[in-house]
């Protein structure tokens, strides 16, 4: 695709799974995105690495962009070096209090040409999540979408707020916390009964989602006492009562939990999305990023000799994947393997084995490197067998060191090599204030990396307090070691099982122990 064009993109409500396929796909191939804060960061990762990104939001503390300045940028971006793909992400629909047909209108007259994708809106979606049908047979036969943005006390409105009070069923404020009294005075004043139902829905189809209810008498006075803050979607409505029964977002059994992903990035995706899915915050800490080895050199001969070997043995998905890659690059394949046997440390390892053809002729029932030694024996490994290991250039020595032991001829070869991850700022913030609720280790590692990017922060102190889910005893042990407060340890030690321990020690779901 080649520009000048701009893709207006609802990005929807917040929920990364409520962008639209076709919004993602502008998206992923924008030479600039332009967003702003009502936009999932999350989104621009799916921008092409090379994508250049310009935040539009709050200059300073208070200062915002203003729309023409925006309006110049898209321009400007679409038009810079021949004419640019610009992907613009809005928060919930582009043209539903969105600005974005002003966006639209400024393209027009600069001639470029654009595209509007739509998007889920939050006036829609914030009540969804809340459990509440925004139209209901036999409720309400009509919806309307206001802005709440206008001071009501204002002499000349641009809201008809005598026929609105009565004429739609359900009504969805935009941008009307701040006016709340006004708007509800109004609605009463003329005539809507002081009963009808409200609910407010903050951060809706976020795990941050917070919703208070109550009516149009008493909602104003709740929300000054609760501190309810923007942004919110204000919905009026006898539509509100159905949430008693269909609150389904925030009855999640993770909902209102916040838990640290300390995986690193490539590898948090199924730990994260699966918390997620539970309802759960994540907040990602990968407190170990994963490079490539000094030297390929150890691997390629390895690959070149794989013939030599009477058994190869995977220590993890990763090994099994970078090893892998350099079959490919030494141009050789699974064939290659055909003389060895192969072992692989848990399922996540055996299953990695699998999508490159290989079935694995050994998975020990424990994870971990003493279970793999016991079936070993058994499988009558000993004297002079040759042992190939692709493995992370750290980790723990008993396995090669046991095998030597016995008679094994062993070559460990470094696969990646694992540094400490950078922590983010905000993840930092959120451990000091104590608005974490757990933190999950997968391995020694992580532990350690983790407090390393703690040191000398204000939430160095804060972090032994966190309940620490662990994978498994070895993790279990560095983490007691660094005074870190184990709360629970997987009894599987697998992603899966880590999930279970978590749902098993907040009291949601099957028991951990199953
Ligand atoms: N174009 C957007 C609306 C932008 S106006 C859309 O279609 O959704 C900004 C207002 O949208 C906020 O003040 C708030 O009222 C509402 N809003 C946006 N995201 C929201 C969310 N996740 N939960 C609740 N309200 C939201």
């Amino acid at each position: 695709m080649v520009g000048p064009i701009v893709y207006l993109i609802g990005a929807g409500p917040g929920d990364p799974g409520l962008m639209t396929v076709r919004g993602l796909e502008c998206l992923s191939i924008a030479d600039v995105v332009v967003y702003d804060y009502l936009a999932n960061p999350r989104f621009l990762t799916s921008a092409r690495q090379d994508a250049e990104l310009v935040y539009v939001g709050k200059k300073g503390f208070s200062e915002h962009v203003t729309q023409d300045e925006i309006n110049a940028v898209l321009v400007a971006k679409a038009t810079e070096g021949g004419g640019k793909v610009v992907a613009r992400l809005k928060g919930g629909d582009p043209f539903v209090f969105g600005r974005g047909g002003e966006e639209a209108l400024a393209l027009h007259e600069a001639g470029v040409p654009f595209e509007v994708v739509p998007g889920v809106t939050a006036g829609v979606a914030a009540p969804a999540y809340a459990g509440i049908p925004i139209t209901h047979r036999g409720i309400t036969a009509d919806v309307a979408f206001v802005t709440g943005n206008e001071d009501p006390t204002k002499e000349m409105s641009d809201i008809a707020w005598e026929h609105l009070a009565n004429a739609v069923g359900t009504i969805c404020f935009y941008m009307g916390i701040k006016n709340l009294p006004g708007i509800t005075a109004r609605l009463i004043e003329f005539g809507r009964s002081p009963a009808t139902p409200v609910a407010l829905v903050r951060w809706g189809t976020t795990p941050r989602q917070q919703t208070l209810t109550g009516t149009l008498a008493d909602i104003a006075d709740k929300a000054a006492a609760a501190d309810f803050q923007a942004p919110a979607i204000i919905v009026v409505g006898d539509v509100v009562h159905l949430r008693d029964k269909l609150s389904w977002f925030e009855s999640k059994p993770l909902f209102g939990r916040t838990v640290i992903v300390t995986r690193s990035r490539a590898q948090a995706s199924v730990l994260s999305s699966r918390l997620i899915d539970l309802g759960a915050e994540v907040l990602e800490m990968p407190a170990i990023e994963i490079v490539d080895p000094d030297s390929w050199e150890p691997v390629d001969a390895a690959v070149a000799a794989l013939e030599t070997y009477d058994w190869v043995v995977f220590t993890s998905a990763n090994g099994v994947e970078r090893f892998f890659g350099r079959v490919e690059a030494c141009e050789r394949d699974a064939r290659a393997f055909a003389g060895a046997k192969v072992a692989a440390i848990g399922p996540a390892t055996a299953a990695r084995c699998m999508d490159f053809g290989i079935r694995p002729d050994y998975v020990p029932d424990e994870y971990v490197a003493e279970g793999l030694l016991e079936g070993f024996e058994e499988r009558g490994l000993g004297d002079g067998t040759r042992v190939l290991i692709p493995r992370a250039l750290e980790a723990r020595e008993v396995l090669p060191d046991t095998l030597r032991e016995r008679g094994c001829t062993v070559d460990v070869v470094p696969t990646y090599r694992t540094v400490l991850g950078a922590a983010e700022p905000s993840v930092i913030e959120r451990i000091a204030e104590g608005s974490v609720d757990a933190v999950t280790f997968t391995s020694s590692s992580t532990v350690k990396n983790f407090m390393k990017m703690l040191e000398g922060t204000p939430a160095a102190e804060r972090a032994r307090e966190l309940f620490a889910a662990s994978i498994g005893p070895v993790t279990s042990d560095t983490a007691r070691d660094l005074g870190l407060t184990v709360g629970v340890e997987a009894q599987e030690h697998t992603i899966p099982g880590l999930v279970q321990a978590l749902l098993g020690a907040w009291g949601a779901g099957e028991d951990a122990t199953d």
